[in-house]
This record gives structure tokens, sequence and C-alpha cells, in this order.
């Protein structure tokens, strides 16, 4: 049949014409040489038995890896790519053989041309389909995240919320009552004090809730002032005292390179950042374990890390922690105490110091070798602040100008 003769002819002129386009001047993979070679076996049995289940058989295999393979390289359909296929093996046998027989080729082929498209426009169709459903599954996947976390987050507020209103409603009955009974003063300033504990309970987590929100909307601002690392860590060494006294813990805090530079920050809002981390390590250390804050300077930031000897982090929650919500081992646990061993809260905490570190264009991130309530893999917090020698406002940088100017006289 003259048609498979011509087509023979062009094959290798064609397999190399091909092969140099879709290159662009890299080097020429032998793996795509066959692949072309074996498109045109596919096209020479489809002309001598009027069959293209074979080319159909191989589009198949191309759509599916398609993005992979060197046709996918951002040139365009299954359906251009055929085409172009097709056009080049017309260029060629207009070069090679007179108008008479490069016309016969065409008419030949064109049958097999057309039936091919009509595959190919199939075949991207079906994987279009595949990816939108795909891509539905993971919108669904998403919504019922969504879903989950909006329950948990009412189970969790309505949760915490209630905790710290029975507490101030309980003693309020008992109050009531006392001040009928005449009882004595000693009494009612403890009914008094409950209530008291029960009051703050109850504005911290509504003021972590509107903080979680104003860092979820990028509202948080801060107000930056010349802050001395060091010196915010002797506060919290203080206002921590207690609660590590109580749990018969230790607190040990090592002097580090870069804790007496002077920096801009907002120190409320980095003493609440450190707080969260050290009160997470307080509760879940046990009795008598350690807490110890060190630190490092690295190029243009300040490393401090907060590590305990307590019960550890599994790998697969450490990213999941500073979600907000993040719900890790049992919710009986939440709201039961702000020191005691394994107590969780509303699961804000770390959320907010995340929040607050990244505003000041920082980053915070655990490490652990895993969550042991044996062995006590313990955890080690690390929170890395910018070493901001100026505040980013101009205002503030006239208000400080003596202090900025004196710092850079040291540096
Ligand atoms: P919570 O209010 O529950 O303490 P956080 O956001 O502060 O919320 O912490 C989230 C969770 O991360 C905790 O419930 C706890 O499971 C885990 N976690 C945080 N810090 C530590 C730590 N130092 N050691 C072990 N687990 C921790």
């Amino acid at each position: 049949m003259q048609t498979l003769d011509s087509l023979r002819q062009i094959r290798s002129a064609w397999v190399i014409k091909l092969a140099q386009d879709f290159a662009r001047g890299e080097v020429i993979r032998d793996s795509f040489v066959e692949e072309l070679n074996v498109f045109f076996d596919s096209i020479i049995l489809a002309v001598a038995e009027a069959n293209t289940e074979e080319v159909t058989h191989l589009l198949a295999n191309w759509s599916n890896s398609l993005t992979e393979s060197d046709f996918g390289q951002n040139e365009g359909t299954l359906v251009t790519i055929c085409n172009r296929l097709f056009e080049t093996m017309y260029e060629i046998a207009r070069g090679l053989f007179n108008d008479q027989d490069t016309l016969a080729l065409l008419i030949t082929m064109l049958p097999v041309h057309t039936e091919v498209i009509i595959s190919a426009g199939r075949l991207e169709k079906e994987k279009e389909i595949e990816q939108i459903k795909h891509e539905l599954n993971h919108v669904r996947e998403q919504m019922n995240r969504l879903d989950k976390s909006k329950s948990d987050f009412i189970s969790i507020a309505a949760h915490e919320l209630k905790t710290p209103l029975t507490l101030i409603d309980g003693y309020a009955t008992m109050l009531r009552e006392a001040v009928d009974l005449d009882i004595n003063r000693g009494v009612v300033n403890q009914m008094l004090h409950g209530m008291d504990q029960g009051a703050r309970r109850l504005r911290k987590i509504i003021e972590d809730m509107i903080d979680v929100s104003l860092i979820d909307n990028d509202l948080l601002t801060l107000n930056f002032q010349p802050v001395w690392i060091g010196q915010l860590i002797e506060i919290l060494k203080n206002e921590f005292a207690e609660a590590v006294r109580e749990r018969n813990q230790t607190m040990i805090i090592n002097s580090f390179e870069g804790s007496k530079d002077m920096i801009f920050a907002d120190p409320e809002r980095i003493i609440q950042a450190f707080s969260n981390v050290l009160s997470n390590a307080v509760k879940y250390t046990p009795d008598g374990g350690m807490i110890q804050i060190d630190g490092r300077k690295l190029p243009g930031f300040l490393e401090i890390t907060i590590s305990d000897t307590g019960i550890g982090i599994d790998i697969d929650d450490q990213l999941r922690i500073f979600e907000k919500f993040n719900r890790i081992g049992d919710a009986s646990r939440h709201s039961s105490g702000k020191i005691k061993y394994k107590g969780g809260g509303p699961g804000l905490g770390l959320p907010i110091s995340k929040g607050i570190i990244e505003a000041h264009g920082g980053t915070l991130w655990v490490e652990s070798d895993g969550y042991d309530e044996s062995t006590f893999p313990g955890s080690v917090f690390h929170l890395l602040l910018p070493l901001r020698r100026e505040p980013p406002d101009a205002r503030i940088k006239e208000l400080f100008g003596s202090i900025i100017d004196h710092n850079h006289a040291i540096d």
C-alpha cells in the first residue's frame, strides 16, 4: 500500500523534527524518542488495519502522565499535541513527495487523524472531570474540617465559659446564704476570692478569644518600644516563681548573647507570647521537672528556647497545636486549671503566641521526640524574634531617637 510506504519514508525525519521541537535545545531523551516511535507504529497499524484501538490506548497513557511527560511542559492540551504530530507528518510529506502522493497520504490519514482527535478530546474531558472531582473532594474535606472546627469551637467555648460561670454562680449562692446566716468575715472573704478567681478566668478566656480574632483578621496592633529580652525573661521568672514552687519544679534561666541587646518590640505582647509557652511548660511537665530558658544571637534574629522535661508532643500534633481550638488529648481536661499537671485550656494559648511572634516578623515552632507520659521526652519551643534596631513608625523613632543613636554607637 502506497500510504504505508510513504509513512515509513517520513518516519525518521518526523521523529527527529518533533524530538528537537519539544526538547527546545535541551538534550533529547531516549525515552521521548521511543515514545514518538511507539506513536508512529500505532499510526501505521491504524492505517494498515483501519483500527485506532492501539493509538487510543497510547493516548490514554499519555493523558494519565501528561503533566510529567515531555509533552506536558506547557505544550498545551492532548488535542493540540496530536494535531501537531499529524501536521508535522504532512509538512515532511510535502517536502519529500510530489503533490499527488502528498494528497493521497492526506486522504488516507484524514479518518485516522479525525478519530485520534476525537479520542484525545474525550480523554481530555475525562481527565478534566477527574480533576474537578478531585478538587470537589478537597473542598468537601475542607468544609468538613471547618464544620468540625466550628462544632469544636462551640463545645470548647461553651465548656470553657461555663466552668468559671458555675464557680461564680456557686459562690454567689453561698454568699447569699452566708449573709442571711450572718457567717463570719473570713468565710465571706473566701467566697469573694472564689468569685474573683472565676471572673478573672472568664475575662482571660474572653480576652484570648478577642486576641485570636484580631490575629485572624490581621488587626493585631503592636506598640513598639525599646525592649531588652533579658529583662522580660526576668519579669516572667518572677511571675512564674509561685507556680514553679507549687509544682516543685526548677526554672533555669541561662544568660545568652543578645539578651542584653535593645530591640524594638511590644513588651506586653512579647510577655503574653512567652507566658503562654511557659505556662504550658509548667502544665505539661510533672512535679519535680525542669524548665529552662536559653537563647542565642543569629544574624538578624534572636532565638529564645523554652524547654521542659514534660510529656512531650506527638510528631503528628506538632503543627496542629498552633491551630486555634486545637484539641489534643482528653477534652475533659479542658479548663482544669492554670498550672495543674496536664490541665488543658481552650487551646488558644499557642495560636496567640504564634500570632504575636509572627506579627513581630518572627516565628515560633516546637521540637519534641514525641509524646510519652512514662519517659517524658520533653519539648523545646523556639521563639525567633527579629533584632529590630529601629521602630517601624517614624513618630516612635523620633520619640526614642537618643536611645537609638546611643545603641547604634554601641553597635
Ligand atoms: P491549651 O489551652 O490547651 O493549653 P495551647 O494552645 O496553649 O492550649 O496548647 C495546645 C496543646 O498543645 C495543649 O493542649 C497540649 O496538648 C499541647 N502542648 C503545649 N505545650 C506543651 C508542652 N510544653 N508539652 C506538652 N504538650 C504541650
